[in-house]
């Protein structure tokens, strides 16, 4: 079942981007970034940032942004749906997830200069399309989610930041970050905007479980002096983060639907020469019901995941205090699958899931590393629980925790 027919297709032209994605940037994945994937993961090798401004000038970059600082003014749907046929084509899985990291965090930039900071546009929003700026976001430490170390306090006029930040994606070339830290002898939260180049700033590259082309690092602040004109937002960082959240938990798991897709036509390849006891094992019922299994998950999540952008698209998830229950499990439905795709393509390879050499382990690796992201799977499952539980009992207990979400109608 190679179309991308689900109830919502006729919605959307899902094929028309993939056209669009195959002629704009398919020779580029084929010829500039699948020949030394392997390669990459195996050194824990970045992307160069001439390789990077390379693609923005392709429009790999910016796809959403505003067309008025040179992006290309499209939808999240739209850039959803490119995101899953990228995912297809690019054998490098770091590189959709560092591209829809990266916008995120480039349309978050632009957003915080429209709330009355217009000079992080013209310096870091605009440049980053371009390519000549990195965007990183730097919220989580190994504290509490809402309780955190780093710090920014005010020292003879200028704000000092101090602290750690565990995990940045594509650390090695982010230019700067968006920095999320608690503002000394208060319990609100300000969001600051630290250059890489800023003195006092480290990043401690650590070794990973997969995705290892995102150079995932820890960065650390010491004593780092900041301007005024580096305040983000002065108060309330929380809810700034969350912009980020949201947006990162649909396009952070529209791309995992091309992986599969493309793992689900690797084992296939794989098995093709293979035979056991004089047939071939494409031909055991077991092979084949393993691909049906694998091929019911793609879709199931597939057939989520449009609803969720078509849903985005109309704006009904900005109605949501703090985040949208249905997107949360859109990215936890897509995991799941990319888990058991995962899982099923080792058992059915054999050896050749063991061996690095015919590159089937790395896509294990890779699919177990979104499952931490933006919410953990238990962390999704108990804020659902939570929800149905608080409405079940007609409008809640208020000696219960309330639930994060809104009772919202999905129609
Ligand atoms: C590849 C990768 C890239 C990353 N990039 C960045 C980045 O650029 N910037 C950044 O700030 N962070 C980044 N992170 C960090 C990531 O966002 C965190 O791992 C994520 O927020 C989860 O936090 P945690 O690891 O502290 O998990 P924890 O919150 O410590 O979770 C540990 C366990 O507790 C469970 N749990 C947590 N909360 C609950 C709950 N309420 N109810 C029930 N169970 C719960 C979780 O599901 C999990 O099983 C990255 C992580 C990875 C793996």
């Amino acid at each position: 079942m190679e179309s991308n027919e689900t109830a919502l297709g006729a919605a959307f032209d899902h094929d028309a981007i993939a056209r669009e994605v195959e002629s704009r940037f398919g020779e580029f994945f084929r010829s500039r970034v699948n020949p030394t994937a392997a390669q990459r993961d195996r050194d824990y090798a970045t992307f160069a940032p001439e390789l990077l401004a390379e693609m923005a000038a392709l429009g790999l970059v910016g796809f959403t942004a505003p067309r008025e600082i040179g992006g290309g003014g499209r939808t999240w749907e739209e850039w959803g749906h490119a995101l899953e046929e990228i995912g297809y084509r690019c054998e490098d899985t770091g590189l959709p997830m560092l591209l829809s990291y990266r916008e995120t965090a480039t349309n978050l930039m632009y957003t915080s200069g429209m709330r009355g900071r217009p000079h992080l546009i013209e310096r870091y929003a605009e440049p980053a399309v371009r390519g000549r700026h990195f965007i990183g976001w730097l919220y989580t430490e190994e504290t509490d989610a809402f309780d955190f170390t780093t710090r920014v306090a005010r020292r003879d006029g200028a704000w000092v930041l101090d602290g750690m930040k565990k995990a940045s994606t594509g650390a090695p070339t982010c230019t700067c970050w968006i920095v999320y830290a608690r503002i000394e002898d208060s319990d609100d939260t300000m969001v600051v905007l630290v250059e890489a180049a800023d003195p006092g700033v480290t990043t401690l590259p650590q070794r990973s479980l997969g995705m290892r082309s995102l150079g995932v690092s820890s960065v650390r602040f010491d004593n780092v002096v900041l301007g005024d004109d580096r305040i983000i937002q002065a108060t309330d960082g929380l809810s700034h983060s969350q912009l980020f959240v949201n947006e990162r938990r649909v396009t952070g798991s529209s791309w995992l639907l091309g992986r599969m897709r493309a793992l689900i036509q690797h084992i296939i390849d794989d098995t093709l020469p293979k035979s056991r006891f004089g047939r071939r094992l494409v031909e055991f019922d077991t092979f084949i019901a393993a691909i049906g299994r694998m091929q019911a998950a793609l879709e199931s999540a597939r057939a989520l995941l449009y609803r969720v952008l078509h849903r985005v698209e109309q704006g009904k998830h900005r109605s949501s205090y703090l985040h949208d229950p249905l997107v949360a499990v859109s990215k936890y439905v897509a995991t799941e699958a990319a888990v058991l795709c995962a899982d099923t393509a080792q058992r059915l390879a054999g050896d050749h899931g063991f061996f690095e050499r015919f590159e089937i382990d790395r896509y294990l690796r890779d699919f177990y590393s979104i499952v931490p992201i933006i919410g953990g799977q238990y962390a999704i499952e108990t804020e659902l629980g939570r929800r149905v539980l608080f409405f079940h009992k007609g409008r809640g207990d208020a000696s219960e925790p309330r639930p994060l979400h809104r009772p919202e109608s999905d129609a």
